[in-house]
């Protein structure tokens, strides 16, 4: 795992993962090995104090009817219209503002996926993904080892939306709006903190450090 420079004192970060569902400990492990303290998220009165927050993969059906259960859905919205917000995979779709399906969303960014896009005989795979927004937080230009798990499409970027990365067929894998960060894939497998440490990036933007 390459060393990059932290953007600033990352020990003081206090950094939420949604743990409602799905693979939230694994991105508790890349943000506590990064320094950063981090968080398990169920309750509202549990995100006024949080610098950022990760929705993590798992099933976007199922995180959206627990947030609705647990109140979560309009404090989640109040935090992103102002702070950092990263999804990945089922939090991407959660954090778009259309799936195609009549499901929760939290409708904060302007980006309409498709879930499942990959389809059943490859609905797992890696590849390498180019990644050019990396480099504010001085990374490697090396490729980010994309891991896809029954994973969605980002199909339109629209309005303050813009595309992070692409796979080779010009399909979109991850975007940003903002603050706001959406990967359709899933960092916190992949053993390369880079796409945490531009969160964090994110999240010192919003605090305007
Ligand atoms: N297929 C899941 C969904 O549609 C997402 C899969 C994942 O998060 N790895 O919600």
């Amino acid at each position: 795992m390459k060393e990059s420079r932290p953007p600033f004192d990352l020990g003081r970060l206090k950094v939420g993962v949604l743990a409602l569902q799905g693979s939230f400990q694994e991105h508790l492990a890349v943000l506590t090995g990064i320094g950063v303290q981090a968080v398990e998220v169920r309750l509202p009165d549990q995100i006024h104090d949080l610098d950022g927050i990760i929705i993590p993969g798992g099933e976007s059906t199922t995180i959206g009817k627990l947030a609705v259960d647990f109140d979560l859905l309009e404090p989640l919205r109040n935090f992103g219209k102002k702070k950092a917000i990263w999804g990945t995979c089922a939090g991407a779709i959660f954090l778009s503002k259309d799936a195609h399906r009549n499901q929760p969303l939290l409708e904060l960014m302007d980006i309409t996926v498709d879930r499942n896009a990959f389809g059943r005989q490859i609905a797992s795979f890696e590849t390498e993904l180019d990644i050019p927004a990396l480099e504010v937080i001085n990374s490697t230009p090396a490729p980010f080892p994309g891991i896809f798990i029954r994973a969605p499409l980002i199909t339109a970027v629209e309005g303050e939306a813009e595309a992070l990365a692409k796979l080779p067929d010009g399909r979109i894998v991850a975007a940003r709006q903002g603050y706001l960060l959406a990967t359709a894939f899933h960092p916190e497998l992949s053993g390369d903190d880079r796409v945490h440490r531009y969160f964090l990036h994110l999240i010192q933007e919003s605090s305007g450090r």
